[in-house]
């Protein structure tokens, strides 16, 4: 039986504790999670950088040019997938860390031949530095990664435990949304996601699986309840 394959898309917010302290705890029980099911299915992994910098927001804080912002953004996230690649491997298993910002000292450069292999050897596949370029986020590469290998759906591990049918911050009558499409989201304008990622996974039929990756074997219950959390589709 042939592996389920998913990209993973984690936030950069896993490496730290409730007060914004860094941790490794929530990314070790994750990867204990990946370790339980790695007979069934084959992960790649889009690791966000927001721990340490976000382009528009730390980037405009510090007076910097937009695109060197995102810039510091990206590598971020490279600093967070040397982290991920050091304890996957601690739990002994096997990991590729791919670069889309040319660093031969930390990774492979990112390319569909440097994808096959690692899919091939049954690897994890850790992405890191965004697309390489300004202006986009880490959810429109998960949408990217995730078609370059083949994925059969996009797991977004967030802070939120679905999709809801406005800001549950702001308005009290806000539903969990356990299904809706790319459309509604973006009529709706119901974030989560940002424009590009939708309108990426909409155009090329990827389903988007949305959860609280902070919660009890998150990982475990997106794996075997399809009710876990919220799916987005293209719908019929
Ligand atoms: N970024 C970018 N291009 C990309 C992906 C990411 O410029 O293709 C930058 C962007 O500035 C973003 C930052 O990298 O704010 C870190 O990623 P993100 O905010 O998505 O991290 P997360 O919130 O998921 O931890």
């Amino acid at each position: 039986m042939s592996k389920k394959r998913i990209l993973l898309k984690l936030t950069g917010e896993i490496f730290l504790d409730k007060n914004g302290a860094p941790t490794s705890e929530n990314v070790r029980s994750v990867i204990a999670q990946i370790k339980k099911l790695s007979d069934q299915f084959q992960f790649g992994i889009v690791v966000g950088g927001g721990n340490f910098f976000r382009g528009s927001q730390h980037g405009t804080r510090m007076g910097v040019r937009s695109s060197v912002g995102h810039q510091i953004g990206m590598l971020a996230t490279m600093m967070n997938g040397l982290m991920l690649k050091d304890f996957i491997e601690q739990d002994e298993l096997s990991a590729e860390l791919l670069c889309a910002m040319p660093s031969p000292e930390i990774g492979k450069p990112i390319s569909q031949q440097s994808i096959y292999t690692s899919l091939k050897k049954d690897e994890i596949l850790i992405f890191t530095g965004g697309t390489g370029n300004p202006y986009f986020t880490t959810d429109t590469t998960a949408i990217l990664r995730a078609l370059q290998i083949q994925a059969d759906q996009v797991w977004k591990g967030t802070s939120i435990d679905g999709v809801y049918s406005a800001d549950p911050k702001k308005d009290a009558t806000a539903k969990k949304l356990e299904t809706i499409t790319f459309k509604d989201a973006i009529e709706k304008q119901l974030g989560i996601m940002d424009l590009t990622a939708y309108a990426m996974a909409e155009q090329h039929d990827e389903t988007i699986r949305i959860f609280d990756i902070f919660a009890p074997d998150a990982l475990l219950h997106a794996a075997r309840d399809p009710q876990f959390g919220s799916t987005i589709t293209k719908g019929t």
